[in-house]
């Protein structure tokens, strides 16, 4: 980390990302450097990174290889083009990911974000639909409460109103949504997977019903909902949704965004949860958010079809941006990939899931806390909201944590933790010991 002290800059210019800007500028918070576990602050304080940035970094901070890996790329080829030209780690990189895909799964576009991944898995869709001759089937049934990035496409088939409002007339159209999976009346204080809730799959046929499947082109979900407050799949939800694409013909898409790459112990919630969906999106993790990265995973029968129904000299998809498979991206991602295989990563995670799950649930009954629910090395802490003001506990407690150096995510009220895939066993206790302190000293 460095030594010198950096100063606070002005911060007028800046636009911030799904920020309260004046609130922030009025007191910046600010991280200067990072390494492992930590980040430090500006005024000098090391902060237990218990979100791994924005659920991305899974192998840690500043990791001494896939800098090095990026610096040496940097240096021999920089950026190449991706459309009609190509460079071999675009095609080492793919490979390498298809060995952690589902069997079958083995196809890859690359894109720059979840954001991008989501739009891009949106138009796989239609396309594929559209060259087996069903170009009818242009609907997408997403989910309340989910989170797909902030392209059009996906806030219009995520579920989370306060990114859709603002664009609510320009949502693409033709999408309708399946209900969310929370209920505390009914699985409140679940550990792992609900017991309750496997039925609400079903709304998807009356959807079917309601629309008909000839014009519906997909289903896209995360099988754990993270922006949303980290919503677990009830036991069994996930399979009567496969079963019900399957019997309708509907593509399935899981937004792993933030689930693959180790999150629940295995390279993949849908290895994890043994659904294979048709579709995967993958970021953040994927190159351990050194470089922004994205990648679609699609079923090789969809690749096939896309590509054999254009002619032989034809660009088959139009579809790409400048930065798909960007060459200093490949290399952060082949260097990932490495590291998660080299530390065991996503076993790590797996042998750490249960003390996780005992620390995360030893916060039950303590002042405020309405819920606790958790998978593999991911937990969401519901409080009680203030009245008429949602979402200030959960921000007073973020700022709380943070005083007492430890970086927490709230999204509303829902407190959410996805560490470091490194994460050691007294550093989980400490992340949630402190969030049991901050909430013994709050009102
Ligand atoms: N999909 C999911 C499930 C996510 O959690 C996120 C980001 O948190 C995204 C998509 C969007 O990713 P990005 O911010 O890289 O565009």
């Amino acid at each position: 980390m460095s030594s010198t002290v950096p100063l606070m800059p002005n911060t007028d210019a800046l636009w911030m990302p799904f920020t309260a800007n004046r609130q922030f500028k009025a007191a910046p918070r600010l991280l200067v450097s990072a390494s492992g576990m930590y980040y430090r602050s500006l005024d000098g304080h090391e902060v237990l990174d218990g979100t791994a940035g924005l659920w991305c970094v899974n192998a840690g901070h500043c990791r001494a290889e896939i800098a090095e890996a990026i610096a040496r790329q940097s240096r021999e080829l920089d950026y190449a083009p991706g459309f009609q030209m190509g460079h071999p780690l675009a095609f080492e990189a793919a490979a390498r990911l298809v060995r952690l895909m589902p069997a079958g799964m083995d196809r890859i576009f690359f894109t720059s974000s979840g954001s991008e991944s989501a739009d891009t898995a949106l138009k796989i869709a239609l396309a594929y639909h559209r060259a087996r001759g069903e170009a009818q089937r242009m609907r997408f049934i997403g989910r309340e409460r989910g989170y797909h990035g902030v392209g059009f496409g996906g806030i219009s088939v995520g579920g989370i109103g306060a990114n859709r409002k603002t664009f609510a007339a320009n949502l693409m159209p033709g999408v309708d949504h399946l209900p969310h999976t929370h209920d505390l009346s009914q699985a409140a204080f679940s550990r792992g997977q609900p017991a309750w809730g496997a039925h609400l799959a079903d709304h998807l046929e009356r959807l079917v019903m309601l629309h008909d499947a000839s014009t519906i082109a997909g289903v896209i979900v995360e099988p754990l909902a993270g922006s949303g407050g980290v919503l677990v799949p009830p036991r069994g939800y996930l399979e009567r949704l496969r079963a019900l694409c399957d019997r309708y013909g509907l593509l399935l898409i899981f937004d792993e965004v933030i689930t693959a790459f180790g999150r629940l112990g295995a390279a993949t919630a849908s290895e994890y949860f043994g659904v294979t969906p048709d579709i995967i999106t993958l970021a953040k993790a994927i190159s351990n958010a050194a470089v922004p990265l994205g990648a679609v995973v699609v079923k090789r029968a969809l690749y096939d079809t896309v590509i054999s129904a254009a002619s032989p000299d034809a660009i088959e998809l139009f579809h790409g941006y400048t930065y798909s498979a960007h060459p200093l991206a490949m290399a952060a991602a082949i260097a990932t990939l490495q590291l998660y295989e080299r530390e065991q990563l996503f076993a790590r995670a797996r042998s750490l899931a249960a003390q996780f799950e005992n620390a995360a649930h030893a916060l039950r009954g303590a002042a405020h806390v309405r819920d606790i629910r958790n998978l593999g090395l991911m937990a969401g802490i519901e409080l009680e909201p203030l009245p008429s003001q949602p979402g200030a506990r959960g921000y007073e407690v973020f700022l709380r944590c943070l005083e007492r150096g430890v970086l927490v995510r709230y999204t509303g009220d829902t407190l959410a933790f996805s560490p470091p895939l490194i994460i050691e066993p007294a550093q989980i206790e400490q992340l949630f010991g402190t969030l049991a302190e901050t909430l013994q000293s709050i009102s």
